[in-house]
């Protein structure tokens, strides 16, 4: 919670601030409400999530005195009722051995890093896991998971740059079946200047694995950077329709503004929030607690 509230100081300082200059002894009228719907806009919580918001304020309360704290008390209250349907733990399927966990997400936006910390977290767990380096453009990726897998004491099935990605995904599978491995988790390229090559080579990948196991991939991780702001809300559409993501990912949440972003794609997608990434080290994936997150951004 330390670490979530550290790291979205810089989204909550902006709110809370406008919010106290809005709410210095003003009763509640038409311009206050308007300039705090303006605030929560700005601080990407999305424009259903912002009326949503000024709604529940204004009920009989208004034309009455309100100070700052009573609004970031019912901010917090509103926004951990949006998180709260997604904020949902992420449950494997043990008994299909592997789980296959396949993520995909824009270069950058921390998918290798998550995927070794995820590694690491069900590892310590006692659970049993291979790496495969689907990401195979790009030589640091590959590399990156290396290190991760040595790591976690996780198996990393990788090939040489330019490789097919859904015959290594297909060799992963295999290979974490004969190492008797509970989860598989899949690294992949997100190359989103072309969408249609990134497209084939996703469906590929998942069609390859269906051959193996006909439920495959169990969950579609899909990764978002918290910093990008709204771009993250075009990524979950893009990948959603590409990949079938069923879960997220937010990353770089220590130091970004605009945490906000996660709430009106909350409202949007209803997709499951498993993870947030507060740093670059081993430990800094936490599981998405709706109240927690609310209280960081409320302050
Ligand atoms: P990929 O290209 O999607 O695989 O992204 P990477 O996993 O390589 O991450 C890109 C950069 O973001 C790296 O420098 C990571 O250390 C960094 N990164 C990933 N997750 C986080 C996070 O939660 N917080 C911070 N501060 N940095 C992160």
């Amino acid at each position: 919670l330390q670490r979530l509230r550290e790291g979205l100081a810089r989204s909550s300082t902006q709110l809370t601030g406008s919010i106290g200059a809005i709410f210095t002894k003003r009763r509640l009228d038409e311009d206050t409400l308007q300039d705090f719907e303006d605030v929560l806009i700005q601080a990407d919580l999305g424009v259903e999530t912002a009326l949503k918001i000024t709604d529940r304020l204004s009920e009989g309360r208004f034309g009455r005195e309100i100070s700052g704290q009573d609004v970031r008390t019912i901010l917090a209250e509103e926004i951990e009722k949006a998180l709260d349907p997604v904020a949902l733990p992420l449950e494997l399927d043990l008994a299909k051995k592997p789980h296959v966990i396949l993520v995909v997400g824009v270069n950058g936006t921390g998918k290798t890093t998550t995927i070794g910390k995820l590694a690491a977290k069900l590892t310590r767990g006692g659970l049993k896991v291979t790496l495969c380096a689907g990401d195979t453009f790009r030589a640091a990726a590959v590399e990156q998971l290396k290190i991760w897998g040595e790591r976690t004491q996780s198996e990393v099935v990788a090939k040489a740059i330019g490789a097919d990605a859904a015959s290594l995904a297909y060799e992963g599978y295999d290979r974490a079946v004969e190492n008797g491995s509970d989860v598989l988790i899949i690294d992949t390229a997100g190359r989103l200047q072309n969408k249609t090559e990134l497209m084939a080579e996703l469906e590929k990948i998942v069609r390859v694995l269906q051959k193996r196991e006909p439920d495959a991939p169990h969950t579609v991780l899909l990764t978002l950077d918290a910093t990008t702001g709204q771009n993250a809300m075009n990524q979950v559409e893009i990948f959603r329709n590409v990949a079938g993501v069923n879960g997220l990912v937010m990353t770089k949440l220590d130091g970004s503004a605009r945490g906000g972003i996660l709430v009106a794609i909350a409202a949007k997608f209803r997709l499951p929030v498993y993870f947030v990434g507060v740093g670059e080290g081993i430990d800094d994936l936490e599981p998405f607690k709706a109240k927690d997150f609310a209280a960081a951004i409320a302050g």
